[in-house]
């Protein structure tokens, strides 16, 4: 019998009473692996309110007993790492290998939570004028929401709960529709790591859920990723409601390839960074700008590309699975099409790509262009999917001014052996995260996870240091000590001369 995919609400795993449910299927077969409801609307609101009521005792838990709970969960986690990769792989078509990557990168957040006392001290500096203290402290905001996609089940989820957690808020993530299954499974080990009740509810839909959760008057703050269509609207209906709110969106990532780089390590790199998660993920290289003699590489680039080879997530040999779903195929196919449609030269064209013991899959194989223009579809939409372009310019400025001007801003990388021009790089491009000599460049949680224009909306970057300002306000004391003041707490009692 078909799973049921239960909603998570005050620490009870319970079947919606909706009429409505999508399937989640295995990418690589179309086999249904399980229906996910879409919660009602008195659903969504119970998760709310279970949340608020759970709040008003969480905000008082010892920091300590909160960076605690972390660390059970991120043991946890560990534990059962390779178990939660098999269950990801199969609902999102990723290899094994890169699932275990999406599972680690979020295990790397929760470690970073448990750190939560340090991260979240205020400031003091002391007379400010004379007898006069001024100090800061941070304080947890009440309900927060997290809205996710699907090309990171378990990174990306964990990017939000563990740290609005930690910061002593609840939380009611809203994964996504496509592969909920690892988002319940982190659920279950949450629990099992010894979460009360009501610190996170997981509830399902699609765009009705989302919107109840965005103009709700009892959420403060919203993170969500996803798409720029998707993001500006949660962007323009949360502020609208007044909440706090960050959105990470899409994403045009160009690598520029310097004629003095190492081209081994250039085509090395390049078909992983790609064609690599068939370009699902919002660091993909979709663009390499080769810049003066190195476009003499551009035909062993695509011999590179040619050798890797989709597959089954238990298949040990394949480069990458399936796209999620066969309305994300058709969407790349139809962007090929009018690619070669346009004008440009398909070097490596993956459109008819088949895979032996899989004729249901959302397959599509490698497939690189050169002699794109900048007006062309497939150089302005995000493709998501294993396409790569290669452009051609005479110098580096060219290079970056043609990066500073396209829309998105989410990641770059050049490849060169000059200090001085991987100088000048970093400091002219205008994209959150740079890479030299490093094709993904996917910072650890003691950073913040950026994104510039078109890439992200809100004043925060928050999935790692920024995340507890995201996820708190700050409140700054500014107090008179009188020469005869009594300061009482629960432990002391001290007279001040
Ligand atoms: P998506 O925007 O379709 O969906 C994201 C979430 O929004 C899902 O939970 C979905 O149910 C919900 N949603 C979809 N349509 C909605 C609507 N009309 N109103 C309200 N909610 C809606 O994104 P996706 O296809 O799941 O993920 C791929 C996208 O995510 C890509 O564009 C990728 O670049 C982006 N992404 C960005 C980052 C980043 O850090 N910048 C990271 C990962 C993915």
């Amino acid at each position: 019998m078909t799973q049921h995919v239960p909603l998570l609400i005050g620490g009870e795993f319970v079947q919606s009473e909706t009429s409505q449910w999508l399937p989640v299927t295995n990418p690589a077969t179309q086999e249904v692996l399980a229906q996910v409801p879409c919660a009602t609307s008195a659903e969504v609101d119970r998760a709310v309110s279970v949340a608020q009521q759970a709040f008003d005792s969480w905000k008082e838990t010892a920091v300590g007993d909160r960076a605690r709970l972390m660390l059970r969960y991120q043991a946890l986690l560990k534990e059962h790492h390779d178990e939660l990769a098999e269950l990801l792989a199969q609902e999102t078509g990723k290899t094994f290998e890169d699932a275990k990557g999406d599972v680690w990168r979020g295990i790397e957040v929760v470690e970073h939570a448990c750190n939560i006392a340090s991260l979240s001290m205020g400031e003091t500096v002391e007379n400010v004028a004379r007898k006069i203290d001024c100090y800061s402290v941070t304080q947890p905001l009440g309900v927060c929401v997290g809205i996710t996609p699907f090309n990171f089940p378990a990174m990306i989820p964990l990017w939000m709960f563990p740290m609005a957690i930690a910061c002593g808020n609840t939380f009611v993530l809203k994964p996504s529709e496509q592969d909920p299954l690892t988002p319940m499974r982190l659920a279950e080990l949450f629990k099992e790591a010894g979460a009360p009740d009501g610190l996170l509810q997981i509830v399902h839909g699609t765009k009705d859920v989302v919107n109840q959760l965005l103009t709700h008057k009892d959420t403060p703050a919203i993170s969500f990723v996803g798409s720029v269509a998707v993001g500006e609207h949660i962007y323009r209906t949360g502020t609208d409601h007044m909440k706090r709110v960050q959105a990470f969106a899409g994403a045009k990532n160009h690598m520029v390839v310097m004629p003095d780089a190492s081209k081994n390590q250039v085509i090395s790199n390049i078909a992983g960074a790609s064609v690599g998660a068939g370009g699902q993920r919002c660091m993909a290289i979709s663009v390499a700008v080769f810049v003066g003699e190195s476009r003499q590489w551009i035909e062993e680039v695509r011999d590179a590309l040619a050798k890797v080879r989709p597959g089954a997530w238990n298949d040990p040999q394949a480069g990458y699975g399936p796209l999620i779903n066969p309305q994300a195929r058709e969407r790349v196919l139809r962007l090929i099409q009018e690619g070669k449609d346009a004008g440009a030269d398909c070097i490596l064209d993956g459109s008819e790509c088949a895979v032996e013991g899989y004729p249901d899959g959302n397959w599509v194989g490698p497939t690189m262009f050169r002699n794109v223009t900048r007006d062309m579809s497939i150089y302005q939409e995000e493709i998501f999917g294993p396409v790569l372009i290669a452009l051609e310019v005479d110098t580096l400025d060219e290079a970056i001014a043609l990066i500073n001007e396209n829309p998105y801003g989410n990641g770059t990388s050049i490849f060169t052996s000059s200090g001085a021009a991987a100088r000048k790089y970093q400091h002219e491009i205008k994209v959150g995260q740079v890479g030299i000599n490093v094709p993904v460049p996917v910072p650890l949680p003691m950073f913040s996870f950026t994104g510039w224009r078109k890439s992200f909306y809100g004043d925060q970057h928050a999935y790692g240091k920024q995340a507890v300002k995201f996820y708190t306000e700050t409140k700054t004391v500014t107090a008179r000590w009188f020469e005869d003041d009594i300061v009482s707490g629960p432990n002391m009692t001290i007279q001040l001369k």
